[in-house]
């Protein structure tokens, strides 16, 4: 399959250039919960993606897609009988994607999605593809080291992440959490001193900190706050499709293509992902 590459200047452009975007489910509902022909033909499939992370998920000035989640987005659409210019990808921010999925606005959803009780009872997840970590972003002269250093710290997360909730019920239940519908946001006020700290999963970060506008301004603090297992969200019971994509994330880690995807997205930001999970196999 052909990858697409993240430059890290085009990746600079877009988050800066981000505006509020629309929502899922522009549109119909039909094409993202109908489309479970393996044979294509004409039919599109929407896919939920993230739109502001470079790395991972990334609308591109010019309107074209990059990142790992888009790369495994289109892997697993094309197993499912889709080829690339079938695909209609639609942005599922954090606290969106459940709702989308019910709704049936998207066939399927590979946004930087963590696998955990609370969103399996509404939603069904195939996977887990990535093991990432909650980490913090700081500026590169803090002295935030470790999670209770944000008590008291005005910190910036997004709303409905796992990062957000961890940090209420866990890391530092008196930071001053600000939250926000997506993580530019958080970028932006952490560069204007607004906040102390943004958290989310270091694979995000990591793309943030590689950006060319905030080289040597920003550090990541290499903690490994929690284990976020992504996984592939699907309409609650659609255990059909969640057997296909399965074998299709298995397929894209035997064949390679799994690495080669982790290499051309990672590798610009420096990102040292783990290896690869096994299908079923939840990092708690
Ligand atoms: N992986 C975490 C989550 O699913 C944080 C990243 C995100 O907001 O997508 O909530």
């Amino acid at each position: 399959m052909k990858l697409r590459k993240v430059s890290a200047a085009a990746a600079t452009a877009l988050v800066l250039a981000l505006t509020a975007t629309a929502c899922g489910g522009d549109d119909s509902t039909d094409s993202g919960s109908d489309s479970t022909s393996t044979s294509g033909g004409g039919d599109k499939i929407k896919v939920g993606i993230k739109y502001d992370q470079p790395g991972l998920g990334l609308k591109e000035p010019d309107g074209s897609f990059a990142g790992f989640d888009v790369d495994v987005a289109t892997y697993v659409a094309k197993e499912l009988g889709y080829e690339p210019d079938q695909i209609e990808f639609v942005e599922t921010k954090s606290a969106d994607r459940e709702n989308a999925l019910a709704r049936g606005d998207v066939k399927f959803i590979a946004a930087t999605y963590s696998i955990n009780d609370e969103r399996a009872k509404k939603v069904d997840f195939a996977g887990p593809y990535l093991l990432a970590h909650q980490d913090l972003l700081v500026k590169a002269d803090s002295d935030i080291t470790k999670g209770t250093d944000l008590n008291g710290k005005k910190l910036c997360s997004v709303t409905g992440s796992t990062s957000a909730q961890n940090v209420k019920d866990s890391i530092a239940p008196d930071a001053q959490l600000r939250e926000n519908s997506g993580y530019s946001e958080c970028l932006a006020g952490l560069q204007s001193g607004a906040v102390d700290a943004l958290t989310t999963d270091d694979s995000i970060l990591a793309g943030y900190a590689a950006q060319e506008q905030y080289k040597g301004k920003f550090k990541l603090a290499g903690l490994k706050l929690s284990n976020e297992n992504y996984g592939i969200g699907v309409k609650k019971g659609d255990t059909a499709t969640v057997d296909k994509i399965n074998a299709a994330l298995e397929k894209m880690v035997s064949d390679g293509s799994w690495e080669t995807a982790v290499k051309e997205n990672f590798g610009p930001a420096d990102y040292k992902n783990e290896q690869a999970p096994k299908i079923g196999d939840i990092v708690k």
